[in-house]
């Protein structure tokens, strides 16, 4: 059995796809974290019907919602957002947990080399979940699955015709000030909501050379949210991508090792 995690960005609904080209047992695996646009119901259905079968949707049965952690005052510490942490990947763990086995877990790192890079991470950090990476092999990149999404006449999900470059959750941690700045004006609710988490717990999702900087005080001219690249959430956190394999993620990129050729 290949499990195939569907975050409900473009690449992975495409890896999702392709998986089910290959292999004959694949079991599609959405997690809610309950802080995604509702719009992410609508492209799942889309791509239900598209593989002709169901997507499990799984959660946290701790955490409703990313506000819920960040309001136990773990916002973006050293470790990167532990929000990837409680209701993502303790849930990927769960799950894991009581399959037990599986032949392979597809995910839909695509053919960036920061993407690579945590392709790569991500294989030497978890061998067991026997990552397969669809994109990657085919070269497929992010605007490539986002033409195949057009091609089988999917709309892409609301987040991107926004201007985000992810379908990541509203109000992710893991942005910087141009995303914030974006966030107070798309979705001023969320940006107010955190802002005011950030003081009760005293702890804050940006940082400049200065120090940390509430989101209440963040000037609305700061920052430049297409510049800033945060990646897919896809369950990891930022901190496992930091270490850069430069020579391994060029060879991938020149097609001269397959990403499984890694070690
Ligand atoms: S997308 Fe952002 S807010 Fe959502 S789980 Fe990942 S790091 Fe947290």
């Amino acid at each position: 059995m290949i499990i195939a995690w569907f975050s409900c960005g473009v690449t992975s609904a495409v890896a999702c796809k392709i998986a089910l080209s290959l292999y004959k047992d694949v079991q599609l695996y959405y997690i809610e974290t309950g802080s995604c646009h509702p719009d992410n119901a609508r492209f799942l259905s889309d791509c239900e019907k598209w593989y002709g079968q169901p997507i499990h949707t799984i959660r946290s049965d701790k955490y409703t919602c990313v506000a819920d952690v960040l309001r136990k005052g773990w916002i973006n510490g050293p470790h990167g957002a532990a929000c990837t942490l409680k209701p993502k990947k303790e849930v990927r763990y769960k799950l894991e947990r009581e399959l037990q086995h599986w032949d392979g877990q597809v995910w839909g790192f695509d053919l960036d080399p920061k993407e690579i890079n945590r392709a790569i991470r991500f294989k030497q950090q978890y061998p067991d979940a026997k990552p397969l990476f669809p994109l990657i092999e085919r070269q497929i990149t992010k605007p490539d699955a986002m033409g195949m999404l057009w091609k089988a006449g999917i709309k892409q999900p609301v987040m991107y015709s926004m201007g985000y470059n992810n379908n990541n959750c509203i109000g992710c941690p893991k942005g910087g000030m141009g995303y914030w700045n974006k966030i107070r004006k798309d979705f001023p609710d969320v940006f107010n909501e955190v802002a005011q988490i950030e003081r009760d717990v005293g702890a804050t999702c940006l940082k400049d050379k200065d120090g940390r900087i509430f989101l209440d005080e963040l000037p609305p001219w700061r920052g430049d949210p297409v510049e800033e690249i945060i990646p897919d959430c896809s369950l990891i956190c930022q901190i496992e991508f930091q270490e850069i394999i430069d020579r391994q993620v060029e060879r991938v990129l020149k097609g001269e090792i397959s990403i499984n050729d890694v070690a």
